[in-house]
């Protein structure tokens, strides 16, 4: 039996892909809207035969109109080199992609989840991030067309809920990895691993103390289906992360060991604005999702490798 049409925007992506696939899993039907910039077809082909899964060519920026049941707004270029490759996209996609979703929710009256992030917090002050924390955000540097372009997402989230009562949910995702990463997206996770599995030298930005608290993709999808399921008197916004902080040099020593790498580490200059340190405070999706993560960076690191192995 059918439960659910839904409406996957950057189904095609690191995170939508596995998306996609775990409500396909659980008996929905979905719908992958994508414009394939950084996203790849490669990630969604094997759910191509699926009658109920569709994939569709799209730009967000642009309104489409189609009936379902519940909206996931992912599509946004996430890594650094990407969304910085053309900077005015990346807020022209946050932000109108927001109105034409949150619009479609609106006249549909559907349940809509934004993928919101920690970049919202910036260099934070607040240490670990609570959700009441405004953040600490640059609005002109180079990162500003990300972080500025989900906060204004966030506003309009929430003023579709106040004006209009729309059916919202925000997460804050926390930096995520695992297979199905673009490998040349310069994040960190990724970077790491190829270069370890290539013997190439390991790139540290900056001295390395800067610190990430890095979630598997699977426990993320877990706390967004557990968003989605919420009754409608709780928005959020609501951290979805993995509390165990890691500075980037403890991060290349366990690349290191789990690939067995002949690597060496190499220092490269800090890209400006790069966050110092970032780690979620998760009580309020412990308390209100029931939700916290299970795999640690370990046995997440390990899934990662085993993925690049097979691509690099
Ligand atoms: P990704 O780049 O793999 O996926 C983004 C997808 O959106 C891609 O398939 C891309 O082609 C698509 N897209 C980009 N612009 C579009 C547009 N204008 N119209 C239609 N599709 C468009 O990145 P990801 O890591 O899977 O991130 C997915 C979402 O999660 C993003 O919104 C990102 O901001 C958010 N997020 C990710 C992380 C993380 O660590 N990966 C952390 C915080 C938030
Ligand atoms: N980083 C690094 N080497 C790399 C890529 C990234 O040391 O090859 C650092 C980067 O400067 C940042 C951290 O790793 O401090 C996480 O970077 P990423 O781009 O993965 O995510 P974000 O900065 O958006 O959290």
């Amino acid at each position: 039996m059918i439960k659910k049409r839904i409406l996957v925007t950057g189904g095609a992506g690191f995170i939508g892909s596995h998306l996609c696939e775990r409500l396909l899993h659980d008996g929905n039907e979905v719908i992958s809207l994508d414009n394939y910039f950084t996203g790849d077809k490669q990630n969604i082909v094997y759910l191509l035969d699926n009658p109920y899964f569709e994939a569709v060519r799209h730009d967000v920026t642009i309104p489409y109109y189609v009936e379902v049941d519940e909206i996931y707004n992912l599509a946004c270029p996430a890594s650094p080199i990407h969304y910085q490759f053309d900077a005015i996209q990346t807020v022209k996609t946050s932000v109108i992609g927001a109105i034409n979703m949150l619009g479609l929710a609106k006249r549909i009256k559907a349940k809509i989840l934004q993928a919101s992030t920690s970049e919202v917090y910036g260099d934070p002050f607040v240490h670990p991030q609570t959700e009441d924390y405004w953040g600490n955000v640059n609005p002109i540097g180079i990162r500003s067309c990300y972080d500025e372009g989900k906060r204004c997402a966030e506003t309009l989230f929430m003023d579709y809920h106040r004006m209009n009562n729309v059916d919202i949910k925000i997460i804050r995702i926390f930096n995520t990895y695992g297979p199905r990463m673009h490998p040349h997206d310069g994040r960190v996770v990724s970077n790491f691993i190829i270069q370890a599995l290539k013997n190439e030298d390991i790139t540290i930005f900056g001295d390395g103390k800067q610190t990430r608290s890095f979630q598997y993709v699977g426990d993320l999808i877990e706390g967004m289906l557990k968003m989605m399921e919420t009754d409608s008197s709780f928005v959020g916004p609501v951290n979805i992360g993995n509390p165990h902080e890691f500075t980037m040099l403890e991060l290349a020593e366990k690349v290191i060991e789990l690939t067995g790498s002949k690597s060496k580490l190499v220092f490269c200059p800090l890209p400006s604005d790069d966050p110092k340190q970032r780690k979620p405070d998760i009580s309020l999706a412990k308390s209100k999702l029931h939700w916290e993560p299970t795999v640690q960076l370990q046995e997440g690191l390990k899934k990662t490798i085993d993925y690049f192995k097979g691509i690099v």
